[in-house]
């Protein structure tokens, strides 16, 4: 029988995970990436005898293709995978590919923000019992992971793009988080568009399988009247009581999903702020369909220190404590941190804008932040916005510069945060690049 080919495209982690594994099952494989692939991509090519090529796409031999995995980053709009389609050669996401070589139960966590830290949280209360992965967009890629080890379980940290090449792809316990607008320009600038891609991680559900998912979105529940899905539904909420699902009793948190209901303290949490209680709900819904002792649930919440560049404490001085939130990349983020500051804050924005609508931060604006610090290439729209609602608000064009002047500005009992609400591609070569730039400007104050 001949073989069958596969063309990966992207020499990234999941392009090269995948590229390993379909050659490991058996596939002629050959990697092909329009940018330059890392060096130290290459040397697991070379080593592990695959074909590939970089800085070009040959495109007669990537049409010669049985199935190509496209990497999440390609957009559909490109013109090489219009001709794929064209040639109906199929195309699917890591996750499709990967998911058909284990028998792992799959939990998927997705959702617009908060994807990595409830994956990272869920991962680290299942791991004290069960054998689990982290994969998704996170780490080693999934495909490596089944290949060099396979769990029993993963946990996976999915995005939109992700989902948008699956198949038959069907995570056992799938987690929406929330939706809010993002990336629409991989999606026709629709919003019901990148509704829909979220919603697909249950489109192969059927009653067996679950859906987690916060009832307090109103554009998920919406979603959900309109477009019925098959999995059972465990709704979470922090503003009501529910007959079936995982709620707040004054500071007590009820997962009543099955006879055996349990409550447990809320007030300890390590990570603060209202949306990281959605995050422990989720995660901790999770883990009670998993069989994890409520014991376990309660101590992991209760010493899970969060991730890094996430609403992160990263010093105090002076009685200030700076606080690094750098992957806050969209409003909604930012919003939660104002949200969670419990003192006058000094807050460093910006970057490039997404076309932001500041309006939701008005009010935590008003009530919480004493001086505005602009680091970014689109300021103008953030002095404009808010240049009448604080006594200061000043231009920095480099991070030291944005960390000495917050020291100026900040008293002792403040908080500075760092919480860009916007992409950081204008000064910073990534978000963990401006964080890490903030964290190392604070540490030599
Ligand atoms: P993602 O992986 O989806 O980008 P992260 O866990 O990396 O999410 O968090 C991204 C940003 O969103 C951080 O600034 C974080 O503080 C904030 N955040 C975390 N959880 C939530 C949530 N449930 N809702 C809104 N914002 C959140």
């Amino acid at each position: 029988m001949t073989k069958q080919r596969i063309v990966i495209l992207g020499g990234g982690e999941s392009g090269v995970g995948t590229a390993l594994l379909a050659k490991a099952k058996g596939y002629e494989v050959f990697v092909s990436d329009k940018g330059k692939i890392k060096e130290n991509y290459k040397k697991v090519l070379i080593h592990n005898e695959i074909e590939w090529e970089d800085e070009a796409h040959t495109v007669a031999k990537v049409l010669n293709a049985n199935i190509v995995m496209k990497s999440p980053g390609i957009p559909d709009t490109a013109p090489l995978i219009k001709q794929i389609r064209d040639n109906g050669i199929p195309i699917v996401s890591e996750i499709e590919f990967a998911s058909n070589f284990t028998k792992a139960t799959i939990v998927g966590i997705t959702g617009s923000n908060g994807k990595t830290t409830t994956a990272t949280l869920t991962h680290y209360i299942l791991k004290q019992e069960l054998n689990v992965g982290l994969a998704g967009n996170i780490g080693d890629s999934f495909a490596k992971q089944i290949l060099d080890k396979d769990f029993e379980n993963y946990v996976l940290e999915i995005s939109s793009f992700q989902l948008d090449d699956i198949k038959t792809f069907k995570p056992k316990i799938a987690v929406l988080l929330n939706v809010t607008p993002d990336h629409l320009d991989r999606y026709d600038y629709k919003f019901e568009n990148y509704i829909a891609s979220k919603f697909r991680i249950a489109e192969n559900h059927t009653k067996e399988d679950y859906l987690i998912y916060d009832a307090d979105d109103e554009v998920i529940t919406e979603w959900l009247k309109k477009h019925p899905v098959q999995s059972t539904l465990l709704p979470f909420s922090i503003t009501k009581k529910m007959e079936k699902g995982t709620y707040l009793d004054e500071e007590n948190m009820i997962i009543a999903i099955d006879n055996n209901h349990i409550h447990m303290p809320t007030t300890n949490l390590a990570l603060e702020g209202k949306h990281n209680i959605k995050n422990a709900m989720a995660a901790s819904t999770v883990a009670h369909l998993l069989k994890i002792r409520k014991q376990t649930i309660r101590e992991s919440l209760e010493s899970f220190q969060g991730v890094e560049h996430r609403l992160e404490q990263v010093l105090k001085i002076n009685k200030v404590q700076y606080i690094n939130d750098s992957k806050a990349t969209n409003v909604n983020a930012t919003y939660f941190a104002l949200e969670s500051m419990d003192a006058p804050t000094v807050w460093i924005v910006g970057g490039v804008d997404k076309g932001n609508n500041y309006e939701e931060l008005f009010p935590f604006v008003n009530e919480k932040v004493k001086a505005i610090i602009c680091l970014g290439v689109d300021n103008e729209k953030l002095l404009n916005t808010f240049g009448a609602m604080v006594d200061t608000i000043v231009e920095t064009e480099r991070m030291s510069d944005a960390v000495k002047m917050a020291y100026k500005l900040a008293e002792s009992g403040d908080n500075v945060l760092l919480s860009p609400a916007c992409a950081s591609f204008d000064l910073f070569e990534n978000y963990e690049d401006r964080g890490r730039q903030f964290k190392d400007a604070v540490r030599n104050l």
